[in-house]
């Protein structure tokens, strides 16, 4: 179950190769990467039973269920665990305007090759429109006349015969821990390899370091690979607001680090869940979902169900996030 295709990757591996040795490997190609990677697998599943001797289920999860955890374990246990959850604060302006040029991009590639203009961008934009979040009417209109300038902009400068291999796609992989999926905004062909483009709608330029360290979009090129059968290793993130492109290629080597750190949360957040599941006194509660207090508690959804959180950082306005207009 654990590795359920390892068999058969072992058998036809082994018949191809049986006759040359072994490659070093810092110099395997990516086949033989994945097939180290499936032998980790192989040996490690061992460790993947549990105390009965049965052999536990794949861990299910998106990238933002593994951030969710990493930022603070209390929030994981109210936004995945706790049924029925604590009410949310009021939705985000800037989630908002986010979601609504997500959709409006992912509607624009939808189109025929002949309806791909900016026009029908500032269109779709208008018709997507979310209005949550902001601070009144008057707001929401500005920023919505500067998403449509911002979503024009950006298509005028793509070429609309170009034809995506996927938009909004869902991709998927496992590890021996993890069964991971995730949507993938934009899938892109550059001569034989797959690129990952994830829009970015933030306040904030970014670097080279947002695409390098992002655990999400590591594991976005892994499942995109693993996904399409073709080889993904870069990451492009655009940001709309200032129309720039931060480009990431990660190394087999770096790839197989966040994997590794993957399944390390990953084993951390199934542990942590089979403790909730199997029952948890309130003291032990906040021992195994601790409270992360930082600044990030200023933008929780469950602050007010949080004390320490909400007291050391008061909750900002829903539309706090949005740029000034
Ligand atoms: S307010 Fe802060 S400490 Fe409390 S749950 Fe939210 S992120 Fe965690």
């Amino acid at each position: 179950m654990i590795c359920t295709d390892l068999t058969l990757h072992l058998r036809s591996r082994s018949r191809a190769t049986s006759a040359r040795p072994p490659a070093p490997l810092s110099t395997v190609a990516w086949c033989d990467s994945a097939f180290v990677s499936a032998l980790r697998c192989s040996m490690r599943g061992m460790e993947q039973l549990g105390f009965d001797g049965m052999p536990r289920r794949l861990y299910s999860a998106y990238p933002s269920r593994l951030t969710t955890w990493l930022d603070c374990p209390r929030r994981f246990r109210m936004a995945y665990l706790e049924r029925p959850p604590p009410p949310k604060g009021p939705p985000w302006g800037h989630n908002s305007l986010g979601a609504s040029i997500h959709l409006a991009l992912a509607a624009w590639w939808r189109l025929p090759y002949a309806r791909r203009t900016p026009t029908e961008a500032i269109t779709l934009v208008k018709a997507v429109w979310l209005e949550d979040g902001y601070r009144d009417a008057q707001q929401s209109a500005s920023l919505r006349a500067r998403a449509t300038e911002m979503v024009a902009k950006y298509v005028s400068g793509l070429d609309p015969a170009h034809e995506p291999i996927g938009v909004e796609r869902v991709v998927a992989t496992r590890t021996e821990i993890v069964a991971l999926s995730g949507r993938v905004d934009r899938i892109d062909q550059r001569g034989d390899e797959l690129v990952v483009v994830d829009y970015k709608t933030g306040r904030h330029a970014l670097t080279t370091d947002d695409a390098r360290g992002s655990l999400a979009l590591a594991a976005y090129a892994v499942a995109t690979q693993r996904t399409l059968h073709r080889r993904c290793r870069t990451v492009e993130l655009h940001h709309l607001p200032t129309g720039s492109v931060v480009e990431w290629t990660y190394s087999d080597g770096a790839l197989e680090r966040h994997l590794r750190r993957i399944d390390d949360i990953a084993a951390e957040c199934r542990d942590a869940e089979e403790a909730f599941t199997r029952g948890l006194e309130d003291a032990e509660t906040d021992r195994v979902f601790p409270p992360r207090v930082g600044a990030q508690c200023a933008w929780c959804d469950f602050a007010r169900a949080c004390p320490e959180g909400a007291r050391a950082y008061p909750t900002r306005q829903p539309w706090a996030g949005l740029p000034d207009c």
